[in-house]
């Protein structure tokens, strides 16, 4: 029988190491890193040197932890400096000569300027071992095609997603969605694909939108793995039922946040969830802070606060300390799926969070308790607000869709069932609006929950 049959790790040595182990080697090659970012770039000098530390001062993971946090607004305010003092937007950040940057990603850019990624040929290659090491874990093997239905380009989940699929042997098809629905459906007629990956919302969206475009249903594709990107959806476990109800496939959550940070779920019911195994411990060190005072919050069970990360073993653009806004909660005990490694969950974005009477509430949370109520609500819903957040005047407003099968006599009960939900799972008591099925926007790429109203003069 051929290896790829019979392992079920994509790197066996250093994915079963043990916690005191990695962490081990996370401490070797974070001292390693400080003081290599230290000596190559005149930002993290300037940084160190301001809050008076030195690479030798690094010793622990808490002396590391002194170092001040790197956010993305400081990372475009370095790109701009650059641009202006050297005629490049990396020179003041770039670790490794010019001539070792071999491709530059970039984030998505939904919000403001895009913020820029240099990678060298080794940063590729850790890049492209951890997309093996994902779907290794999910079952992908050599002759599996997978169609790639996200956004493509330059941005994480587009080329540089395509390139580890095929450095793991398997066979990408790079339709991205760019062209919409109908040629991601051509794609999958002609490619016949064991696997897709897309935003959940764009799942969704095929479900709804397949009888009507190619006469069949989602299930009729052959699609036997949905690996949920792009947004939080794939871990909440109402949106994982409607995904592998809707295509009959296997749904896995995954995520490579920052090209550093990978994760991707367990082989389980839709049902459970119990989050993102952390499969790159090796090259990224993980911290969790005190969202509003930013002090540590240990790593243990259940454990939550906002990341911050810090690449290893990183030569192009290594960030160090640095937060994407992503709110986590952590577990180590060992997984019941048998597959090592601590697992975290992504429960909000600092960005995103409100705050309702000192209650904090993630539009992750309200979908989840919208969702419950299917099939007789499509899903779809957005949060209103008066003024950006997170602060919310009380009630919070909240616009959804009942299903085509619900008469308006029926929202009244409906409306009720809803609001005890509400008060008992999220704590707040928000004012519905209804609106009939198909009214609020289907967005392929990332769904915004929120809504700021416009104010009319
Ligand atoms: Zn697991």
């Amino acid at each position: 029988m051929p290896f790829y049959k019979v392992r079920k790790l994509w790197n066996e040595k250093i994915e079963t190491l043990s916690r005191d182990e990695i962490r081990a080697l996370q401490l070797k090659r974070l001292k390693k890193q400080v003081s290599y970012n230290y000596q190559n770039s005149l930002f993290y000098r300037n940084k160190m040197d301001d809050a008076g530390a030195k690479p030798g001062d690094i010793q622990s993971f808490e002396t590391f932890s002194k170092i001040p946090l790197m956010t993305k607004d400081e990372q475009r305010k370095t790109q701009e400096e650059s641009i202006e003092r050297y005629g490049n937007p990396y020179a003041l950040m770039a670790c490794a000569p010019r001539e070792k940057i071999v491709r530059i990603n970039s984030t998505s850019g939904t919000t403001g300027m895009p913020t820029l990624y240099t990678l060298t040929q080794h940063d590729i290659d850790v890049v492209n071992e951890m997309h093996a090491r994902k779907y290794w874990r999910a079952g992908i093997r050599p002759g599996d095609i997978m169609i790639q239905a996200l956004s493509l380009s330059m941005f994480t989940g587009g080329l540089p997603l395509s390139q580890g699929i095929m450095h793991m042997g398997a066979c990408v098809v790079p339709i991205g969605i760019e062209g919409g629905t109908k040629r991601v459906l051509d794609f999958i007629r002609l490619t016949a694909p064991a696997a897709i990956i897309a935003t959940p919302s764009f799942g969704q969206y095929m479900i709804e939108k397949c009888p009507q475009i190619i006469g069949k249903d989602a299930k009729d594709l052959g699609l036997k793995w949905f690996f949920c990107a792009g947004e939080p959806g794939g871990g909440n476990p109402e949106v994982r039922k409607m995904l592998a109800q809707g295509f009959g496939a296997k749904v896995f959550d995954h995520t490579g946040g920052g090209h550093a940070f990978h994760g991707i779920s367990c082989d389980e019911p839709p049902e459970q969830f119990s989050g993102m195994h952390f499969i790159s411990e090796d090259h990224c060190l993980l911290e969790l802070l005190d969202p509003n005072t930013k002090k540590p919050i240990e790593i243990e069970d259940n454990a939550s606060g906002e990341m911050v990360f810090t690449f290893l073993d990183w030569e192009g653009g290594p960030l160090m300390r640095y937060s994407l806004g992503d709110i986590l909660r952590v577990s180590v005990n060992p997984c019941q799926c048998g597959m090592p490694g601590m697992r975290f969950k992504i429960i909000g974005r600092a960005d995103d969070m409100l705050i309702i009477k000192g209650v904090n509430v993630y539009p992750e949370a309200v979908k989840t308790a919208i969702l419950k109520f299917r099939p007789k609500v499509t899903g779809f819903f957005q949060i209103l607000l008066n003024k950006p957040g997170p602060l919310v005047e009380p009630p919070l407003n909240i616009m959804l869709e009942y299903d085509k099968s619900v008469s308006k006599a029926e929202l009244p009960l409906l409306e009720e069932k809803m609001l005890s939900l509400f008060k008992e799972e999220v704590r707040i008591a928000p004012q519905l609006e209804w609106v009939s099925a198909e009214t609020l926007p289907r967005e392929m790429k990332k769904t915004n929950f929120i809504k700021i109203k416009e104010i009319n003069a």
